[in-house]
C-alpha cells in the first residue's frame, strides 16, 4: 500500500518535471514564421507526410500548392481531392519516372515544372508549397542547385516549404529548419504485396 503511494508520488513529480519542461520550451520558441522541412529517407511516408500537411493547410483555410516531380500517377487521390480544395497542382507530364533512360528529355521536364515552382514560392498568398520528390531534380542535378536553394531562401516570410525525397543533398539539410529522416524497418511490396490504390497513391 505504502508503495503504492510512493509509486504515485515518483510518477506525480516525473510528470511534473517533464511539463516544466515542456512549458519551458514552449515559452522560449517566440520566432513567427513560416518553416523548410525536408522528409527524406528510404521508408514509407515521405510523400504522405507532405500531403498530411498540404491537408492541414487547406483545413485551417489557407492556401496552398502542390509541385510533383516525378511523373505522376494521373489518379493520384490526393490530386482529385485537393483540387477540388483549390490547391493548384504543377506536374512533371512526361520525363522523369523512377527508371529513366532519356537525360536531357528529363532536365527539359524538370525545368519546365520547376518554372511553375518559382511562382509559387514568390507569391505570398501560399501558406504552405509541398514540393514532392524535389530531392532527385537535385540529386541527379536536373536543376541547377544554388538556383533552387535561393529561390526556398528567398520565399515569403509565412510561407512553409515541405521537400520531399529520398537522399536529400546536404544543403538542402543545412537550409532546413526541420529535417526527418523516414527509415524502412520493413515494407509491405517486399514481401509480394502490391502498392494499393487509396494506400500508397
Ligand atoms: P508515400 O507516398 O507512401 O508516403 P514515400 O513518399 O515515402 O511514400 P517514395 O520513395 O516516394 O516513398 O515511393 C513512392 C512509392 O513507393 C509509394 O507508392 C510508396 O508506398 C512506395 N514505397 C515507399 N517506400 C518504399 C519502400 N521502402 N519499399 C517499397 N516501396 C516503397
Ligand atoms: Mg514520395
Amino acid at each position: 500500500m505504502g508503495k503504492t503511494m510512493d509509486e504515485q508520488e515518483r510518477h506525480k513529480r516525473k510528470a511534473q518535471k517533464q511539463k516544466e519542461k515542456v512549458d519551458a520550451n514552449v515559452a522560449r520558441a517566440q520566432i513567427e514564421k513560416g518553416v523548410m522541412i525536408v522528409v527524406t529517407g528510404n521508408g514509407k511516408g515521405k510523400s504522405t507526410s507532405g500531403f498530411g500537411t498540404v491537408a492541414r493547410c487547406v483545413g485551417h483555410g489557407y492556401k496552398a500548392a502542390v509541385v510533383q516531380f516525378i511523373k505522376g500517377k494521373w489518379d493520384c487521390g490526393e490530386r482529385s481531392l485537393l483540387e477540388q480544395h483549390d490547391v493548384p497542382f504543377a506536374v512533371m507530364g512526361t520525363g522523369f519516372t523512377w527508371n529513366t533512360q532519356d537525360r536531357a528529355g528529363d532536365i527539359a521536364a524538370a525545368e519546365s515544372v520547376w518554372e511553375q515552382a518559382k511562382k509559387f514560392l514568390a507569391d505570398p498568398q501560399y501558406h504552405l508549397v509541398l514540393l514532392d520528390e524535389l530531392t532527385y531534380m537535385l540529386g541527379y542535378d536536373y536543376l541547377d542547385k544554388q538556383e533552387v536553394l535561393d529561390a526556398i531562401k528567398n520565399r515569403p516570410e509565412n510561407q512553409s516549404v515541405v521537400v520531399t525525397g529520398r537522399g536529400a543533398v546536404r544543403e538542402l539539410r543545412e537550409l532546413a529548419d526541420t529535417v526527418s529522416e523516414v527509415k524502412e524497418e520493413k515494407h509491405a511490396f517486399k514481401a509480394g504485396i502490391k502498392a494499393r490504390k487509396g494506400v500508397d497513391w
